[in-house]
C-alpha cells in the first residue's frame, strides 16, 4: 500500500442522512455539510451563510438541542428546520465517578450500541477521553477492548456528541448572559484513547475534530487534542494534513518479535515502516512532539535493554515516552511491571534526554483506566444478569 492509498476497512458505518422521510441530524456535519442541509430543506442560498453561522453558534458554543431556543431565527424559520432536522446527541446510560474524581460514562448511541467515555479532571487540565468506534477490530492482547469485536464506526455525530454530552453533565455550556472563557474550562483537552482504532474510521474522526477546532464553538485548540493510534502507517500523514491534531501511538515493543505479538498490526506495517512515517509527523503538522505510549508489561518489554533499544529507535524524533503501568483486566494474560522497574526503565528513558511520565492509572476503582473500557460493561451487564437470575425478572 502506498502513502497516498485510501485505508479502509471493512466494517459497518451507519450514513448520516436517515431514511426518507426521517429527519437528518445537523450534530456532526461540517460547516459545509451544515450549510447543503440548509439549502436542500429550503434555506435561500443567500441567506445560507449566515444561517449556517447562527446555528452552528447556538449548537456548539451555547449548547442549543433545540430549534425552538434558536431566538435571533424567525418563528417560521425555526419551524420549518424543526420539520427537516434534529440535533441528536448520544445519551447516558450510566455515571460512576471514581474517588479520584474520575467520571466514567456509558453513552448509548443510535441502534442501542454503547461507549464509554472518561472525564480525568486534573489540576492545570481536564482532559475528556472519547471513543471512536464501538470494539475494535485490532486485536492487541493487553487491551480489553481489543477482546469486544467490533460491532461499527461511530458517526461524526457520535465522536463530537460525546463532548456535548459530557459538557452537558459538567454544566459547561455558557449560562444565560455568560460571556466565553468566564469560567475556566472543565473540558480542556480531548484524547482520542477510548474505545476502537481512530485511524480505521478516519473521516467521522477527522470530521468530528474540525467541529473541536472551530474557533466558533468547541474551541478546543489543534494543540489540545490527542489522538492514539496503534500505527495505522497510511494514516497518519494524512492526520497531519487533515487533522493536524496531536499524535500518540501505541508503540509498546522494541523489536518487530515482540511488537507482532502486543500489537498485531505490526504485521502488516512493520516498526520501520511506522517509524518512517512519524518522523514526517511533527514537520507535516506542526506538532511539537510525539507520544510514544508504552505500556509496562512484566518480563515482557521492561528490561534495561528494551529502553537502550527504544531510545535509539527514536532518535531524531521530538519525543516524550508515556508508561503505561499495565492495567489488568479479568483473565489478561500479563502483570503489571514492578514499580521499581517501571522506575528504572524510565531514568533510562530520562538521562537518553525525553521526558518520560508514568502516567497515574485514573479511576481504577470505577474500571475506568486505559484497557479496562470493555470489563466494567460486561461486568454491568453480567451483575445484571445475576441480579435477574437470583430474582426471576
Ligand atoms: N486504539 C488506539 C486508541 C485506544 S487505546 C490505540 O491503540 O492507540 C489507548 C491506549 O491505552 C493505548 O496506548 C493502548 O495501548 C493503551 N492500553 C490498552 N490496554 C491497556 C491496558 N490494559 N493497560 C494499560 N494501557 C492499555
Ligand atoms: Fe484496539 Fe487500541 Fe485496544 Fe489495540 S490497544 S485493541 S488498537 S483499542
Amino acid at each position: 500500500m502506498t502513502a497516498s492509498a485510501p485505508v479502509t476497512q471493512d466494517v459497518l458505518t451507519i450514513p448520516r442522512k436517515l431514511p426518507e422521510g426521517g429527519k437528518l441530524n445537523l450534530v456532526g456535519l461540517t460547516r459545509e455539510g451544515l450549510r447543503d442541509a440548509l439549502i436542500a430543506a429550503g434555506t435561500p442560498e443567500k441567506q445560507a451563510r449566515m444561517r449556517t453561522g447562527q446555528i452552528w453558534q447556538w449548537i456548539y458554543q451555547k449548547g442549543a438541542r433545540e430549534f425552538g431556543a434558536m431566538t435571533n431565527l424567525s418563528k417560521d424559520y425555526r419551524a420549518q428546520l424543526d420539520e427537516h432536522f434534529t440535533i441528536a446527541v448520544p445519551e447516558i446510560v450510566s455515571k460512576q465517578v471514581s474517588l479520584d474524581g474520575t467520571r466514567k460514562y456509558l453513552m448509548r448511541i443510535a441502534g442501542g450500541h454503547e461507549v464509554e467515555v472518561v472525564y480525568i479532571p486534573e489540576e492545570d487540565r481536564g482532559t475528556l477521553c472519547i471513543s471512536s468506534q464501538v470494539g475494535c477490530t485490532l486485536t492487541c492482547t493487553f487491551c480489553h477492548t481489543g477482546t469486544q469485536k467490533l460491532v461499527r464506526n461511530l458517526t461524526a455525530g457520535e465522536v463530537i456528541g460525546q463532548v456535548m454530552v459530557a459538557r452537558d453533565d459538567l454544566d459547561e455550556w455558557p449560562r444565560p448572559g455568560e460571556g466565553s472563557g468566564e469560567r475556566p474550562r472543565l473540558i480542556s483537552n480531548i484524547v482520542l484513547m477510548g474505545m476502537g482504532e481512530p485511524l480505521y474510521n478516519f473521516e467521522n474522526v477527522r470530521d468530528a475534530m474540525k467541529i473541536a477546532m472551530d474557533g466558533e464553538g468547541i474551541a478546543i485548540s489543534r494543540r489540545r487534542i490527542t489522538l492514539s493510534t496503534s500505527g495505522v502507517v497510511p494514516a497518519i500523514a494524512k492526520t497531519a494534513e487533515e487533522i493536524g491534531c496531536m499524535l500518540a501511538v501505541s508503540f509498546h515493543a522494541t523489536t518487530d518479535e515482540v511488537r507482532d505479538v502486543l500489537v498485531p498490526i505490526n504485521k502488516k506495517w512493520r516498526i520501520k515502516k511506522l517509524l518512517e512515517a512519524l518522523r514526517e509527523y511533527p514537520k507535516a503538522s506542526n506538532s511539537e512532539r510525539i507520544t510514544f505510549e508504552y505500556v509496562m508489561l512484566k518480563d515482557v518489554n521492561d528490561s534495561d535493554e528494551d529502553a537502550r533499544r527504544l531510545v535509539k529507535l527514536i532518535a531524531g524524533i521530538p519525543a516524550k515516552i508515556n508508561l503505561i503501568p499495565f492495567n489488568e483486566w479479568p483473565g489478561a494474560p500479563y502483570q503489571r511491571s514492578d514499580w521499581d522497574r517501571i522506575e528504572k526503565f524510565a531514568d533510562i528513558i530520562y538521562k537518553a534526554g525525553y521526558a518520560s511520565p508514568i502516567r497515574t492509572p485514573r479511576g481504577e476503582d470505577i474500571m475506568a483506566a486505559c484497557g479496562q473500557l470493555k470489563s466494567a460493561t460486561e461486568r454491568g451487564r453480567k451483575s445484571k444478569a445475576e441480579i435477574e437470575a437470583e430474582t426471576g425478572i
